[in-house]
């Protein structure tokens, strides 16, 4: 089999960079070579995300930017979420498409390309259904996403991705542990637990004792040295989740809690089946495991109907459980859900007013929640060479980016690093990974 250069790239969430991992891996098995420049491939795959209008602009530029970058006779595959919507529609819109792929045939795409071959543009994309188990390429040697559900059952008005993604449907648990003690094997450090909704897993499992709560403590039991998931819905977060947090010291102190407005008027709206009462008693509760928990959040600034009261209670959320980061955005209408259909439009420059409110508010709660790690010391596992000379960085188990004076060797390791600053400090560990005597050490309680 003749040897071929594969170009992929990805946009969107880590649910999709992982789908863009296993892309790779199955087109290996048909003679294709991951490649890094897009001049040299022989196929190119588009994987694209859906979730904003402006996601998927930046792909119809991409298609354009690169006309005359890529060799006449490479072939050009779009996939993802974008195109699972738009379906054989993206062909009129971007020139030089050679086919389309949704969002559950990966397995599709090699027949895809040959047909494209001989019969030019041609487009798949089936209703999203079931688990595809492709071959994995991962992109690092000691941290793995492992997706344990596809799909989403609920139906936030504002959101495109149950009918790019389809219905939650759960990953075998045998399947998943199976894969987690293979890369505990394989040296990995650090494994994420990938679900558009995570903690709905096992939901549409019958045997009724298999839920998120039990997958993440047989997760803990394996021993990879740390875990972490992404993204669980506040409704779905239950006691047991919290407790398994608690007793587990692999598992990060960090949650990912999108809130999307703090207006009970609005999250009706938005169908998102809590209120902010509710939500505040989550983040509480999160917080009765560690009072360093980092608690992140998504919210949707401008969607249709918010007034400024609706905004100001946003804010009052944000300063109650002064999050360690915030993912804002605008509302933007997404094609064929309810919110899309509504009137009541917020005026642009009113949505980017309150943007700038939520990012300046969140300055400030960052660094007050960063204030409270100076002169501790975490533990962080290296990803790589920072900006500045001789600095390294990583994530420490809040999963905050630190960075610190260290050397390339240390990629793919943990170090224990005493902080100066808010994210910066000063590596504890000697080179052969010993701990230089430290009275500061951060310890969780009641582990
Ligand atoms: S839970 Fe998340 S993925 Fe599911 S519909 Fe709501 S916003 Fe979309």
């Amino acid at each position: 089999m003749d040897e071929k250069n594969l170009y992929v790239e990805t946009w969107g969430c880590q649910l999709n960079y992982h789908r863009s991992e296993k892309i790779t891996g199955h087109l290996r098995n048909y003679g294709y070579k991951p490649v890094e420049e897009i001049a040299e491939a022989d196929l190119i795959i588009f994987n694209t995300c859906a979730v904003r209008d402006k996601s998927e602009e930046k792909v119809r530029g991409r298609i354009g930017q690169i006309k005359n970058k890529r060799k006449d006779t490479s072939i050009l595959g779009v996939g993802g979420c974008m195109a699972q919507h738009l379906g054989e529609d993206l062909f009129s819109q971007s020139g030089g498409v050679d086919f389309v792929f949704g969002t559950s045939n990966l397995g599709e795409i090699p027949d895809l390309v040959n047909r494209a071959n001989q019969e030019g543009s041609v487009a798949s994309t089936p209703k999203p259904s079931g688990f595809e188990n492709l071959p994995v390429l991962r992109k690092s040697d000691y941290f793995a996403w492992i997706t344990i559900a596809e799909g989403c059952s609920n139906a936030c008005s504002y959101c495109i991705v149950p009918q790019v993604r389809g219905p939650l449907r759960s990953r075998p648990p045998e399947k998943i542990i199976e894969e987690v003690e293979q890369l505990s094997e394989n040296g990995y450090r650090e494994v994420q637990l990938l679900g558009q909704n995570v903690n709905a897993f096992g939901k549409d499992i019958e045997d009724g004792e298999v839920d998120f709560s039990w997958l993440l403590e047989r997760t803990a039991a394996t021993g990879i040295p740390r875990i972490s998931f992404t993204t669980p819905h506040p409704a779905d977060l239950d006691d047991e989740t919290l407790t398994v947090l608690n007793d587990n010291a692999n598992i990060v102190r960090h949650i990912h809690l999108p809130l999307q407005s703090g207006s009970n008027r609005v999250l009706e709206i938005m169908n998102r089946n809590y209120t902010r009462e509710e939500y505040l008693e989550i983040a509480g509760k999160a917080r009765e495991v560690d009072p360093l928990i980092n608690v992140t959040t998504d919210i949707i600034v401008g969607h249709p109907g918010e007034t400024e009261e609706d905004f100001r209670k946003t804010l009052d959320v944000i300063n109650q459980v002064k999050f360690g980061s915030i993912y804002v955005a605008q509302f933007s209408p997404r094609p064929k859900t309810r919110s899309a259909t509504m009137d009541d439009h917020v005026p642009e420059d009113e949505k980017k007013r309150r943007l700038k409110a939520v990012l300046e508010k969140q300055k400030e709660c960052s660094r007050e929640y960063d204030r409270k790690f100076v002169g501790k010391t975490v533990e962080v596992l290296v990803e790589g060479e920072a900006r500045e000379d001789n600095k390294m960085y990583g994530k420490n188990e809040f999963r905050k980016t630190i960075e610190f004076g260290g050397n390339k060797s240390m990629i793919g390791e943990f170090r224990k690093v005493r902080l100066k600053s808010e994210n910066t400090g000063r590596l504890v560990t000697t080179d052969d990974g010993s701990v230089k005597n430290d009275s500061d050490h951060y310890v969780k309680p009641g582990v």
